[in-house]
């Protein structure tokens, strides 16, 4: 059996394999004297933080450890994909620590929006999830947008303790933690990355000014995220990269709207109305009779609806129905990391359909 290598940086056993996996160090790493991850690499030398993935018993390890630190949590959520970046389990780990929660990604949110309503939306929605935040921001960690606020929020709240910045893959975590860096390096110097500590979990510590540290925990991978099951290649048509725009349809009930190949939404019983759809700009939405649905997806899935690809369509889940009763005027209709749509009169019938193990659910409207 070969000899464990450990990172001297962050600790994490070294891998030579797999590029986008926690401990990825190059082959020739291998002969230098000191062994260092591809990711405490780039922090060192560039200053900036790299994204790895995290299996599900590597993120109990460190939410065990979190639970047990006297800390601050800065927890990260893209508020495109609100409850499909969630991290469910985290306030039973949390202990006493007080968090702070960031929505990223805010420049996605159509202009018109009132950010302060967004807040208040996570605010609540948190409180129902079963997270209590001392704080709540929506930033744009792309675009430096309230940046600042935040650094400032973790200095008063941290009070000299360390803090944990965790949420899963695709928030935005690495962004964020890099623009903090940017952010404060050369001001007031509260984040330096001077020394550079060993420590002995799979997270990296970047040192304050007060010998705590803010330490950057692997993103968690969340298996109900739509980006799973869409080839690589395609992501950019499934994930916003700028204001996305609502479309609006007026829809009878026996209509059908198609997102791509990759969702479904039967307008089942109700009065004619708009359905309001937050999806990114670049998918395609195509309208149709639902009596005729099933036979349109089953001649032309891969082709005109796609994303999935056709060559993809054997591994490409099953779409499963979901029921849903609207009792309440002004709901989302969301589709897990693909968008959603606003309903505005109550007491209707719908049914989605999403790849199997992708979720699908009603909420307030964020909107
Ligand atoms: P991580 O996996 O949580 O570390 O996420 P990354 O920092 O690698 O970002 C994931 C994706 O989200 C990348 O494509 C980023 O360009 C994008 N992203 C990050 N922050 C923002 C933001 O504030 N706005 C927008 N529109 N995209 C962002």
């Amino acid at each position: 059996m070969t000899e464990k290598i450990h990172c001297i940086g962050c600790g994490v056993e070294i891998q030579t394999d797999k590029r986008d996996d926690l401990g990825y160090a190059p082959p020739s790493a291998l002969e230098k004297e000191v062994i260092i991850c591809q990711r405490c690499f780039r922090l060192k030398h560039y200053n900036e933080v790299q994204d790895v993935s995290l299996t599900d018993s590597d993120f109990l390890k460190i939410l065990n450890e979190i639970g047990q630190s006297d800390s601050l949590i800065v927890k990260i959520v893209d508020i495109f994909d609100f409850n499909g970046s969630w991290l469910p389990g985290l306030h039973r780990f949390t202990g006493k620590n007080k968090v702070l929660l960031v929505g990223n990604k805010v420049d996605l949110l159509p202009k018109s929006v009132k950010n302060q309503k967004v807040i208040n939306w996570m605010k609540k929605e948190a409180k129902e999830l079963g997270l209590k935040p001392e704080d709540v921001f929506l930033v744009s960690a792309e675009k430096g947008q309230m940046i600042q606020e935040v650094v400032e929020a973790i200095e008063h709240y941290r009070k000299g303790k360390d803090v944990y910045v965790v949420g899963c893959t695709n928030v935005g975590k690495s962004t964020f933690i890099n623009r903090i860096l940017k952010e404060v390096s050369g001001e007031e110097n509260i984040i330096t990355t001077s020394h550079f500590p060993g420590t002995t979990l799979d997270i990296i510590e970047i040192p304050l000014s007060d010998g705590k540290a803010l330490v950057d925990t692997p993103g968690i991978i969340n298996h109900h995220q739509m980006a799973h099951y869409v080839d690589k290649r395609d992501l950019k048509y499934i994930t916003p990269k700028k204001e996305i725009k609502s479309k609006i349809y007026q829809l009878n009930e026996g209509q059908t709207l198609f997102f791509g190949g990759l969702a479904r939404f039967d307008f089942v019983k109700g009065q004619k109305q708009a359905f309001v759809c937050y999806f990114s700009n670049e998918i395609n939405i195509h309208r149709t009779k639902t009596e005729k649905a099933q036979e349109l997806y089953d001649k032309h899935v891969g082709e005109m609806l796609t994303p999935p690809r056709i060559e993809q369509l054997d591994q490409f889940p099953k779409l499963i129905k979901h029921d849903f009763t609207i009792k309440e005027a002004k709901t989302d209709i969301v589709f897990s990391g693909l968008g959603w749509i606003t309903v505005n009169e109550p007491n209707i019938q719908i049914s989605v359909y999403v790849p199997k193990g992708v979720h699908a659910m009603i909420r307030k409207s964020l909107i």
